[in-house]
């Protein structure tokens, strides 16, 4: 394309090269999905190296996650054939943060050797506090006040700058201190939390103009990937740091902002213009990864989004294939059929590491985990555990096993404490010592030190209850079904009570994940069966470096791309998510509808969705209807197939219409009332988003468009 150029720049097109070019000033690339953004922002850096504009340390580059920030310093050393390994400032917001912060810990107080506390951390210090404070933890949770923390730190908020309002009259306005408090805490024991890693860096660049100068004077070149979800406070830092001459890249697209529940404002991609006058704005247009009829069908999805910077999206890659939309029975046939459709790939020559399932929710994973390992597909999961490796499930298990087998003592020691019941370290320690002494399995040794003065009175009280409720569950093994019997023991241990007073979205989903194993529960007549099943599954093991399918959320998949990829579970109230149909209104709506458009760009040769007409949610068969967003997909871009064959025909097979428990349910069409309203629509507006379909494919293409992202890099 551009032969006269070095080669890290001659596979760009003009647009691309543009940006990659103008090396100074401020640039902005505002771009829709598989544009080449990041290929752009990689092949400017290798530019600044290689045109020796700048050293490799003197480029900031940041990204929103540590694998992508990976994956860009790789292309650079291949780019430099390996004469530049070492991107010191390539990094995620946090990393690169915590490594400034480490050269001037002193000026906020702490020593260079700080710690940076986790979650769990945050919550027992603020809990703590709160309770010095004699506030009610029960009825304002500790979570709470944690996310109203990391609320006024993504805005740069220091405790001295909130005022009343802003406290959401959190334990009856003592948030402003608790804050406060927390951060004078933190300093005493020399830590500080991911949230200040950032806002330190903001303060010492306020106060002290000569470091700000030091920082400023080293970063020539500032690189911004996934522009349109920081936060006001990264974007502070940022503006702090390009100054005075404002050497600085960003790319985003703001129909991929998806963050804004962790304080993301994609409102800075409008103010770039403002904040940066004279600031070149390039759109690209040309869309690399994906096929016509993927393209056009995300397009469709998110014209319905109001508000938009609007764009033009067109591919060179030729039609492709539809859009398929698969209706289903159920959660089980929906695995079924991807795992079909899989082997089929297989079958034909293709590889597993082709293929992402992607998410609404956690959740979701457990029948794709399932049904991989039942027929032999080898999964990883990113950006999460695999189901039974999650912590809540692992509890409930552990309660599980232990009724089931009193000797477990591995078992015993993860719930002996969880959820709380005062039996600390200590406590657990010296159940430990006497059980050593007198030979015998932890929770009879437990049991038999509730007559002795081994144990404070608290703590034998606690575990007296524990050693009874064990006997307890262990009577019913035999009278409730093991799905029953593990929801009663969550309910009566306190476990569910725990997570429901923690008022985060990550207890939802833990909540979420328990009901998850209830229902997979259901399938096992036994205890022991279920147990046996379970330890097979945790035993597959892996095969380090062979090939993979991808489950991952949509949110995880930010960035990445996939030949083929299968979206799941696009059923009202699993996505768009009932959270987001319950609390947020229009504007959570179209945050869920940016995660669509998220999802279907991610493919680049297929694209599958799929959506089933029953799930079973907490333990109850609920009739599902497919998403809004299934309607919303352009119908001549998409191919339908809601035959629900294999798993409603099984099911009739096997029960006759008298036992089917869903007769009174009706049957999904394949097409909603919503879709004919979507046509409608479409027909009436005239869509900003010029459709990126078969019209716009022009003959003359250029076969770049299926090439992977490595081909950028080949041969540099
Ligand atoms: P997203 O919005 O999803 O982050 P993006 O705009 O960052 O996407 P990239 O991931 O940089 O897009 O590029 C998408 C695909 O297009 C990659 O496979 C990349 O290698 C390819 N690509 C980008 N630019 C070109 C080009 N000029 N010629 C050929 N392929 C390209
Ligand atoms: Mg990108």
């Amino acid at each position: 394309q551009n032969s006269d150029k070095p080669a890290y720049l001659a596979h760009l097109n003009p647009a691309q090269l543009e940006a990659a070019e103008a090396l100074d000033g401020a640039v902005l690339i505002l771009a829709g999905a598989g544009t080449g953004k990041t290929a752009t922002l990689t092949a400017r850096l290798a530019h600044l190296i290689a045109t020796r504009r700048a050293w490799p340390n003197q480029i900031l580059a940041v990204t929103f996650t540590n694998k992508a920030a990976r994956e860009m310093k790789e292309r650079v050393a291949q780019i430099t054939n390996g004469a530049v390994d070492n991107m010191p400032w390539l990094g995620t917001f946090h990393s690169v943060c915590a490594r400034m912060l480490r050269r001037h810990a002193e000026l906020v107080g702490l020593q260079n050797n700080f710690t940076i506390i986790d979650t769990d951390d945050q919550l027992r210090l603020l809990k703590q506090l709160m309770e010095a404070e004699r506030i009610d933890v029960k009825r304002w949770p500790a979570r709470q006040m944690a996310g109203l923390i990391d609320k006024w730190k993504n805005k740069g908020l220091t405790p001295d700058l909130i005022d009343a309002a802003d406290a959401e009259g959190f334990a009856d306005g003592k948030a402003p201190k608790l804050y406060a408090d927390y951060q004078a805490r933190l300093r005493a024991v020399n830590a500080c939390d991911f949230g200040d890693l950032l806002l330190h860096m903001l303060t010492i660049f306020k106060k002290h103009g000569d470091v700000l100068e030091e920082w400023r004077k080293r970063f020539r070149y500032v690189l911004v990937d996934e522009y349109q979800d920081t936060n006001a406070s990264q974007y502070e830092w940022l503006k702090l740091l390009a100054a005075p001459e404002n050497n600085i890249c960003c790319v985003g697209d703001d129909d991929q902002s998806i963050y804004s529940w962790r304080g993301a404002d994609v409102t800075n991609i409008l103010r770039f213009e403002r904040d940066f006058p004279g600031a070149k704005i390039v759109r690209l247009e040309q869309n690399y990864r994906s096929t016509g009829h993927i393209l056009a069908a995300a397009s469709g999805v998110i014209a319905n989004n109001s508000g938009r910077l609007g764009k033009t999206l067109w591919t060179e890659a030729g039609d492709g294939e539809k859009v398929r939309v698969l209706g289903v029975w159920d959660g089980p046939e929906e695995a079924r059929r991807v795992g079909e459709e899989i082997e089929n790939h297989i079958s034909k020559g293709g590889s597993l590491n082709d293929i992402a399932i992607l998410v609404r929710a956690q959740h979701q994973t457990r029948e794709f985990e399932e049904r991989f390992i039942s027929i032999g597909i080898d999964y990883q999961i990113i950006g999460g555990f695999r189901f039974y490796e999650r912590a809540e499930i692992r509890d409930a298990i552990a309660y599980l096993r232990l009724v089931n087998q009193p000797a477990d003592d591995l078992a015993f020691d993860r719930v002996v404490n969880q959820p709380k019941r005062g039996l600390g370290d200590k406590a657990v320690a010296t159940i430990h010592q006497y059980a050593r002494a007198a030979d015998l399995p932890l929770l009879l040794a437990a049991a038999q030190m509730l007559d002795s003065d081994e144990l404070q009175a608290r703590a034998r009280n606690s575990l007296g209850r524990f050693v009874a409720d064990i006997a307890r569950w262990r009577g019913k093994i035999a009278e409730l079904s093991p799905s029953e019997l593990m929801q009663l023991i969550v309910e009566e241990a306190g476990y569910t009570a725990m997570l429901q007073a923690d008022k985060s979205a990550e207890a939802q989903g833990r909540l979420e994940n328990l009901s998850e194993l209830a229902r997979a529960m259901e399938e096992y007549d036994t205890l022991e069966s279920f147990l046996e099943h379970v330890s097979l599954v945790m035993d597959t093991d892996r095969d380090a470096d062979g090939e993979r399918v991808t489950i991952m959320t949509i949110h995880a998949a930010k960035g990445l791309e996939f030949p083929i990829v299968f979206c799941a579970g696009w059923e009202e109230g699993l996505f768009p998510s009932q959270r987001s149909l319950d609390e947020g209104g229009q504007a959570s709506l179209e945050e869920e509808r940016r995660l669509a458009y998220v999802a279907i760009t991610r493919a680049r040769q297929k694209a599958h969705i799929l959506h089933a007409a029953n799930r079973r949610i907490y333990g109850q068969w609920t009739s599902s209807i497919p998403s809004r967003f299934v309607d919303e997909l352009p119908e001549e871009h998409i191919e339908s197939d809601a035959t629900m064959s294999g798993g409603e025909s099984l099911w009739r097979a096997q029960f006759s219409a008298q036992d089917d428990p869903f007769a009174h349910v009706a049957r999904p069409a394949s097409r909603g009332p919503g879709f004919q309203r979507a046509v409608a629509q479409k027909a009436a507006a005239s869509t900003r988003t010029r459709s990126a379909g078969p019209a716009d494919v022009k003959s003359s293409a250029v076969s770049l468009g299926n090439k992977g992202r490595d081909d950028l890099t080949l041969g540099m």
